[in-house]
């Protein structure tokens, strides 16, 4: 099974992501924890892409999909993969698309959890108190709202052409918001 887990920012994709990993024992491929990864450890990807992480904007395209080309090529994700937070802009949908057409395979489904931003906002900023997280404060999480609108929305209907758009309604309890997500995946 290959899966774009999609939606805003707080709509719980990682915690999701985890869920889905646990049951379908699928390689879970964030390129946030990626980045921040890269931020943690120094390196100079991480430089670059803390520049842009901390005003809550995205990092280009080129390093992102750098990073999702040799990422997917690893052993874990041969079977199958989920990718959380990648593809976010047109070109990096595209670029993808590429990338597995050349090993003749594609995506099964995009799972898109849908949260109202007002929930968002709420969200996030609940986890900025548990997690710390730098780019969970009011200012960024509203850029981060605003890029995602503009950018990463667009997408949907990338992915509704293509006939894999899958909408998930992200409000109510984790379990909830699961169980919804669980049919979709029994149904592909
Ligand atoms: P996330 O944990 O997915 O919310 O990502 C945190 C931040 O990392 C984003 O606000 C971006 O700055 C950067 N980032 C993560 N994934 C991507 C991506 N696919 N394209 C560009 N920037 C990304």
């Amino acid at each position: 099974m290959r899966l774009i887990l999609f939606g805003p920012p707080g709509a719980g994709k990682g915690t999701q992501a985890n869920n889905i990993a646990d049951k379908y024992a699928t390689a879970h491929i964030s390129t946030g924890d990626m980045l921040r990864a890269a931020v943690k450890n120094g390196t100079e990807l991480g430089e670059l892409a803390k520049s842009y992480m901390d005003k809550g904007e995205l990092v280009p395209d080129s390093v992102v999909i750098g990073i999702i080309k040799d990422r997917i090529k690893e052993s874990d994700a041969q079977k199958g993969f989920m990718l959380d937070g990648f593809p976010r802009t047109v070109g990096q949908a595209e670029a993808l698309t590429q990338m597995l057409e050349s090993e003749g395979v594609s995506i099964d489904a995009v799972v898109s959890i849908e949260v109202v931003d007002s929930e968002i906002i709420d969200r996030i900023l609940e986890r900025q108190k548990i997690e710390g997280r730098e780019d969970d404060t009011e200012e960024v999480v509203k850029n981060r709202l605003k890029v995602y609108r503009d950018q990463t929305e667009p997408l949907k209907s990338y992915y509704d052409n293509q006939g894999v758009l899958k909408e998930v309604d992200g409000m109510g309890s984790i379990e909830e918001v699961f169980g919804r997500i669980d049919k979709v995946l029994q149904g592909i």
